[in-house]
C-alpha cells in the first residue's frame, strides 16, 4: 500500500493541528502508524489522497447507514443550499424533522436540535438537573457520552462515591457531581443511588453500549434502571447518539421496549451533516428556554442544510422499514463468516453484535462489562487493523470501538472483508 501523499500531508498536519487531527482517533494513535488521508467516498467505498480504495467500516463512526454520498440525501442538500445556508430564524424543515423524530420514537414528544452529540448530552443533563433540582448524575464506566467536563470521569477507587477526572482541565468540582456505576451490573447503581440519597438528577447510559466496543445492556438490568428511576424520581436518559435509527427505526428503546424520560441523538439524525439533538417528555423539555427558564442556545441549531440532510435520512427510514432486515441480513452473514475464519485458527475470541454494530474483542471471554472488554489484546488488534487496512479494507483504528455496516455494502464487499480477515488471521496466527 502506498500512502506517501498522506504521510507528506500528515507532517505538514501536525504542525497546524494537535496530534495532526481534529478529533483524536482519527490519528492512528492506538493502533500506531500515521492516518491515511481520505478523499471522497462513494456507497461503501472510501478513496485516499493516494488513490487507494477502501471497503469502509467506519462509515464516519455512525452516520452513514446508507453508505457515502447517497443521491437522495444529496438531491435534498444541493435543493437546500439553493434557498440559502443559514438564516437564525424559524424554518420548517425543523417541524418536520421533529414530527418525523417524533412518529418514529414515540417516547419523544418534544425535540431541541443542537449540533453535536456532546452538545445534546450536554444540555439533556442541565435540562435534567433543572427539572429535578438536584445537582448529581450517574453514568457508567467505559460508557461515552461526548466530551463535555462531567462525563470525563473515571470512577474514584475504592470509598470514594464520586469520580476522578480522565482530562487535564476538568475540574474537583465536576468530578465530584458524577458518579461512575458498572455497566450490566445494578448493585453498583444501587449502591451509587443509596450513597447520594435524593441527591440524583440523571442517569444516562448508552443502552447498547458502543464505546467500548459493542456490549449489549441486558434486558433485565434496563428494566431494573427504569424502575429505580422511577421509584428514585431520577431522570433516565438514554444516550441513543449511536444506536438511534441504527438498530431499528425506534432506536435501542424500540429493541428492549423501555422508554427512557429524555433521549439524546446524533450521528444518523444529521444524514452526515453537523447534527445533535435530545427531547422527550414534555414535562421536562418544556422547561427548555424559550419556553421555560433552562438556557440553551445555538447559532447554526436547526441550520437548514442539516435538517435538510437529516430529514431526508429520516424520511428514508420511514418509507424503507426493510433496511433494517437488510442490515441485519448482511450483518449476520458479516459476522458468521468471521467466526468461522475465528475457528480455523481455533481462537474464541468475542464478537459482540447487535443489528449492523459490532466489535470483535481479541479476548476469548465474554465481553459484559468495560473490565471484560478491556482485557483484550490491543496489540493484535492493531496488527490485525494495518493487515485489514493494507488489503483495503477500513476498520475503526482502535479496538474499543464499534465498527458499522451499512445498506451500501455489497455481498462482494461483504465476501471480500471474510476472505481478507481469513489472509490476515493466516498471517498473524497461521
Ligand atoms: C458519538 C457519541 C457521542 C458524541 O457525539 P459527537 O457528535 O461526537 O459530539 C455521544 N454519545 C455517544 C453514545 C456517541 O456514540
Amino acid at each position: 500500500m502506498n500512502i506517501t501523499k498522506s504521510k507528506e500531508l500528515y507532517e505538514k498536519a501536525i504542525k497546524v493541528l494537535p496530534g495532526g487531527v481534529n478529533s483524536p482517533v482519527r490519528a492512528f494513535k492506538s493502533v500506531g502508524g500515521t492516518p491515511v488521508f481520505i478523499q471522497k467516498g462513494s456507497g461503501s467505498k472510501i478513496y485516499d489522497i493516494d488513490g487507494n480504495e477502501y471497503i469502509d467500516y467506519i462509515g464516519s463512526w455512525g452516520p452513514h447507514l446508507f453508505g457515502h454520498s447517497p443521491d437522495f440525501i444529496k438531491e435534498a442538500l444541493i435543493e437546500a443550499i439553493e434557498n440559502g445556508t443559514s438564516f437564525g430564524t424559524p424554518t420548517e424543515i425543523e417541524v418536520r424533522v421533529a414530527e418525523l423524530v417524533r412518529e418514529l420514537v414515540p417516547s419523544i414528544e418534544m425535540i431541541r436540535f443542537v449540533n453535536s452529540g456532546t452538545e445534546a448530552t450536554m444540555s439533556a443533563v442541565r435540562v435534567a438537573r433543572g427539572y429535578t433540582k438536584r445537582n448529581k448524575i450517574i453514568k457508567f464506566e467505559g460508557s461515552y457520552h461526548g466530551h463535555a467536563d462531567f462525563f470525563l470521569i473515571k470512577a474514584g477507587s475504592g470509598a470514594l462515591t464520586f469520580g476522578i477526572p480522565t482530562s487535564p482541565g476538568v475540574t474537583e468540582g465536576n468530578a465530584k457531581d458524577t458518579s461512575v456505576a458498572d455497566f450490566n451490573n445494578i448493585d453498583s447503581v444501587k449502591n451509587l443511588i443509596q450513597k447520594n440519597k435524593n441527591e440524583i438528577a440523571a442517569i444516562i447510559i448508552e443502552p447498547i453500549a458502543g464505546n467500548m466496543g459493542v456490549v449489549p445492556a441486558e434486558k433485565s438490568f434496563l428494566e431494573e434502571l427504569r424502575q429505580i428511576c422511577e421509584s428514585e424520581k431520577i431522570v433516565l436518559i438514554f444516550d441513543e447518539v449511536m444506536t438511534g435509527f441504527r438498530v431499528a427505526k425506534g432506536g435501542a428503546q424500540e429493541i428492549y421496549n423501555i422508554q427512557p424520560d429524555l433521549t439524546t441523538f446524533g450521528k444518523i439524525i444529521g444524514g452526515g451533516l453537523p447534527v445533535g439533538a435530545y427531547g422527550g417528555k414534555e414535562e421536562i423539555m418544556s422547561l427548555v428556554a424559550p419556553s421555560g427558564p433552562v438556557y440553551q442556545a445555538g447559532t447554526l441549531s436547526g441550520n437548514p442544510l442539516a435538517m435538510a440532510a437529516g430529514y431526508s435520512a429520516l424520511s428514508y427510514i420511514k418509507s424503507h422499514p426493510e433496511i433494517y432486515n437488510d442490515l441485519e441480513n448482511k450483518s449476520a452473514y458479516l459476522a458468521n463468516g468471521f467466526i468461522n475464519n475465528l475457528k480455523l485458527f481455533n481462537k474464541n475470541f468475542q464478537l459482540n453484535r447487535v443489528g449492523s454494530m459490532m466489535t470483535l474483542f481479541f479476548t476469548e471471554n465474554e465481553v459484559k462489562t468495560y473490565n471484560d472488554a478491556i482485557k483484550s489484546d490491543t496489540n493484535l488488534f492493531a496488527k490485525y487493523f494495518w493487515g485489514m487496512l493494507s488489503r483495503g479494507i477500513y476498520l475503526p483504528p482502535a479496538q474499543f470501538e464499534a465498527f458499522f455496516v451499512s445498506t451500501a455494502h455489497s455481498n462482494d464487499d461483504l465476501q471480500k472483508t471474510i476472505e481478507t480477515q481469513r489472509e490476515v488471521f493466516s498471517e498473524i496466527f497461521g
